[in-house]
């Protein structure tokens, strides 16, 4: 299976390093990169200072070309009923959207020994491994321990794991 990345706006080269690794390693998918496009400006929210992200996913699906489409931004999504939201896909669909922009968030928790930089890119494999398991039919997973859970802060990122439990794995085969 061939996932295709879009980049929206600037994306560092280490984050889309550690996407395209993070998503080889879990579902053994290649990856391509597309060429960066603009957010599309018509999807921002001025009063609320974020941009719809059922909006850009409809975008994200429309520009790819991968049986699967990724897209990243930098910048930060509400959805319908919700703040904000890391990323969405729909269960099945083609594509789907992460925004590290609450990712960067830091917290007072200890984190091991890792570095800021650590934790925040630890974060941003976990979403994208997830958006994209939604898009192969996995739903949340109930083990708080595995990606697939539903995890609305990053105190509930950093909890989870970067792999799939064996019950949604086996879901996969
Ligand atoms: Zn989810
Ligand atoms: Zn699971």
């Amino acid at each position: 299976m061939l996932v295709e990345i879009i980049p929206l706006g600037s994306i560092e080269a280490a984050i889309k390093r550690e996407v395209s690794s993070a998503l080889r390693n879990v579902y053994g998918v290649d990856v391509s990169f597309q060429e960066a496009k603009q957010m599309p400006q018509g999807l921002y929210e001025n009063s609320r200072g974020q941009y719809r992200a059922e909006g850009l996913l409809e975008f994200t699906a429309q520009k790819g070309r991968g049986e699967k489409i990724v897209a990243i931004t930098n910048d930060d999504m509400y959805y319908t009923g919700r703040n904000y939201v890391f990323g969405l896909a729909y269960l099945g669909g083609n594509a789907c959207i992460i925004s590290t922009y609450r990712l960067k968030k830091q917290t007072q928790r200890e984190f091991s020994g890792k570095t800021e930089q650590e934790v925040f890119i630890g974060r941003v494999r976990k979403e994208v491994i997830h958006e994209v398991g939604h898009t192969l039919g996995l739903e949340h997973c109930s083990n708080n321990r595995c990606v697939m859970s539903f995890s609305p802060t990053v105190l509930d990122v950093d909890r989870k794991e970067e792999y799939l439990c064996g019950a949604c794995r086996r879901e996969l085969d």
